[in-house]
């Protein structure tokens, strides 16, 4: 005997009587069965309803060969009457987000013959994958008209039709059906095998956004947002513009604009500074002055892996002997080491196998971090 599915009769319904036919002792507990359900089984891209039957929690709601199973965690004895209660706010949720695809996917088949390929349906966000891609314009304009779709408050319908009844009627459908179709219609902008639950009326969506657009396997996949996840992200975006605009002191239309002057003065800085800095290290590099050692040896605190390149640059044009460089670091130490006419490889690999470092480079600059103090490599290399 399959289960009555009460979820078809009335998606709105969340409390239900029904008689216990079987309660099976699984691996994570138990599997019911009912003669009838609310309950939701995962299925068509829909997420599983999560409820409570005479106070046993329902972690999870399945189908198979149309018998429905819920997974709970007591024994519950054949024949019994019980009460089933479903989280009606996580269901209305999913139903929101699922009939807003509906909208957006026949949306965008109506006016770019685009399919909807693939839908994921997630406890934070849904995604629709596209056969092909949209330019940001026409996502704007399917935002704009799927939300005319919810102020137009219109009926959301479902009905089953066998195969040759349906035969020339136009619908969305991602895989081939066997046996009879379920149809969810909503008017003028869509028609779509589906065996998910939906809203009764688009107006119950209450708001569609979508808030991505990324190319995917040569289509598009969008997320989209719908009933209160739309408005919770929006709360969340309306919060960070609200204290980005109180940073920059600007209006919030005009961040944007602020934060484009803002990087274009940081790029000058930059420029600037990278000059200065190179002036510092010419003039360093001429104070330096090295007796009888063999290698030239510096310790600079706080130098980025760039700086410390530039420096042991500017020390080695002006000495024939070999240059190194130390920044100290949390854990070890950052070295650039250079020479005019020696191949430097040479004594960096010496370096990093002492000092169980890493790094290397080119014939006249190297690179990496050493472990050790610059001590013990100053010591190191001066008297191999
Ligand atoms: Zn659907």
């Amino acid at each position: 005997m399959t289960t009555q599915k009460i979820f078809y009769e009335d998606s709105y319904r969340a409390v239900f009587k029904a008689k216990v036919i079987s309660c099976e002792v699984h691996e994570a507990g138990y599997q019911l069965r009912l003669n009838q359900t609310a309950f939701y089984p995962e299925g068509g891209g829909q997420p599983t309803d999560r409820g409570w039957i005479d106070g046993a929690k329902v972690s999870h709601v399945f189908i198979k060969e149309d018998i429905i199973y819920h997974s709970v965690d007591r024994h519950f004895k054949e024949g019994e009457e019980v009460e089933g209660v479903i989280d009606f706010e996580r269901r209305l949720d999913l139903m929101q987000q699922h009939s807003g695809e509906h909208i957006v996917s026949g949306l965008i088949k109506k006016l770019y013959g685009y399919q909807n390929v693939g839908f994921h349906l997630s406890e934070t966000y849904m995604t629709a994958d596209l056969s092909g891609e949209l330019t940001k314009e026409e996502i704007k304009h399917v935002e704009y008209l799927a939300n005319e779709a919810i102020f137009k408050n219109i009926k959301v319908t479902a009905a089953l039709y066998h195969q040759e009844e349906i035969k020339d009627r136009d619908y969305r459908s991602k895989i081939a059906i066997e046996g009879a179709i379920r149809l969810v219609s909503i008017q003028d902008y869509d028609v779509c095998a589906c065996c998910g639950t939906h809203v009764k009326t688009t107006g119950e969506i209450g708001s569609i956004k979508i808030v991505g657009a990324d190319k995917h396997k040569g289509g598009m996949r969008l997320t989209v947002l719908c009933g209160r996840r739309a408005l919770q992200d929006s709360v969340k975006k309306q919060e960070a513009i609200t204290r980005v605009s109180q940073l920059l002191s600007a209006k919030p239309t005009l961040v944007a604009e602020e934060v484009e002057k803002l990087l274009e003065t940081l790029a000058g800085l930059k420029q600037k500074l990278n000059a200065r800095t190179d002036e510092l290290f010419e003039l360093k590099a001429s104070a330096y002055t090295i007796q009888e050692e063999k290698v030239l040896c510096v310790i600079e605190e706080d130098l980025s892996t760039e700086e410390i390149r530039k420096l042991c640059m500017a020390m080695t044009k002006r000495t024939d002997k070999t240059c190194l460089v130390l920044t100290p670091e949390a854990e070890g130490v950052k070295y650039a080491l250079g020479a005019q006419s020696t191949d430097i490889r040479v004594l960096c690999k010496e370096l990093n196998k002492a000092f169980n470092g890493r790094g290397g480079g080119a014939k006249e600059i190297c690179q990496g971090t050493l472990t050790g103090t610059s001590r013990e490599i100053i010591q190191r290399i001066q008297n191999q």
